[in-house]
């Protein structure tokens, strides 16, 4: 229970990679504050379940990462009812796969929004409490799409270069304040985010769904496995700890050795 005491925020934690984050951090004694959309009664079971493990209290946020205000008011709420927050992840993100003529301009809009912008919006929140107390932790989960590009995901890996810059800044901005950022590059993993966008790459590319699987995602991991959401979060909650604290400024992959390719 090494995070009693602290506590995390994650922006997108009702499904996929940021529930894992939750879990993680609520299983090491952290107070937790998940956000994201779904089903009210799924999100409650699982807020239950997470101030059950951290015995610290959880509490979910609705605000839409499209929105600064709601952003501020999140993070203000954490504050005034859990304190901190100690740990961000900055989390939530979506999909769009379409060559650049057809890209929708909407969908652009709202990758930069929900995959970019929000992390600026969280990070201008937190960081005057972090500095107060002289600790904390920032994580992005980025993506291998903030190293190299796959077509016809221009918004998403436009967002995902900006997450890497955002975090290298940011992070020599807080340095002396005991305060680490860093960013987390996951390669694919078996999220709701990953299934979603196999029909659009089938219509687009001309393949089946099993083609879309081995050839298109697995063909890119060297390993020819998914990352788990777990395999995830375990880095995060290490980025968490003392001996990591000299880890800033850093994109860590866990991409089954695609970005070595
Ligand atoms: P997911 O679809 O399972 O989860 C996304 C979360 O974001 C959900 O909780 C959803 O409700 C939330 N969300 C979406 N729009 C939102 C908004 N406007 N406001 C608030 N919350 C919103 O996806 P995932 O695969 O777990 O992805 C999580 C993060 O990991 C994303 O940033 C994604 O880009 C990144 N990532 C995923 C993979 C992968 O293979 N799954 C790989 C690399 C990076």
């Amino acid at each position: 229970m090494f995070l009693k005491g602290k506590t995390a925020l994650v922006t997108g934690s009702t499904s996929g990679i940021g529930l894992a984050y939750a879990k993680a951090f609520a299983g090491a004694g952290a107070a937790v504050v998940i956000n994201g959309f779904g089903d009210a009664a799924a999100i409650e079971a699982e807020r239950a379940k997470l101030a059950e493990a951290s015995g610290a209290g959880a509490l979910y946020d609705a605000a839409d990462m499209t929105k600064p205000d709601q952003i501020a008011a999140m993070v203000q709420r954490c504050h005034d009812e859990l304190g901190g927050p100690d740990i961000v992840v900055i989390n939530a993100g979506i999909q769009h796969v379409s060559p650049i003529e057809e890209f929708p301009i909407d969908k652009w809009d709202s990758i930069i929004a929900i995959n970019l912008s929000s992390a600026f919006h969280v990070m201008r929140a937190a960081v005057p409490h972090m500095k107060e107390k002289k600790w904390g932790r920032i994580i992005s989960t980025a993506s291998a799409h903030s190293l190299v590009a796959s077509p016809n995901k221009s918004a998403y890996v436009a967002a995902k270069h900006g997450i890497a810059g955002l975090t290298k800044t940011v992070a020599l901005e807080t340095a002396t304040f005991g305060i680490t950022v860093n960013a987390i590059s996951p390669g694919y993993v078996w999220t709701p985010l990953v299934e979603n966008q196999i029909p659009d790459t089938m219509k687009t590319r001309g393949l089946t769904r099993e083609q879309v699987i081995n050839d298109v995602l697995l063909e890119a991991q060297p390993t020819k496995e998914f990352v788990q959401p777990d395999q995830v979060a375990a880095l995060a909650l290490f980025l968490c700890r003392d001996e990591a604290a000299q880890i800033t400024g850093a994109n860590l992959t866990v991409d089954g050795g695609w970005t070595a390719e």
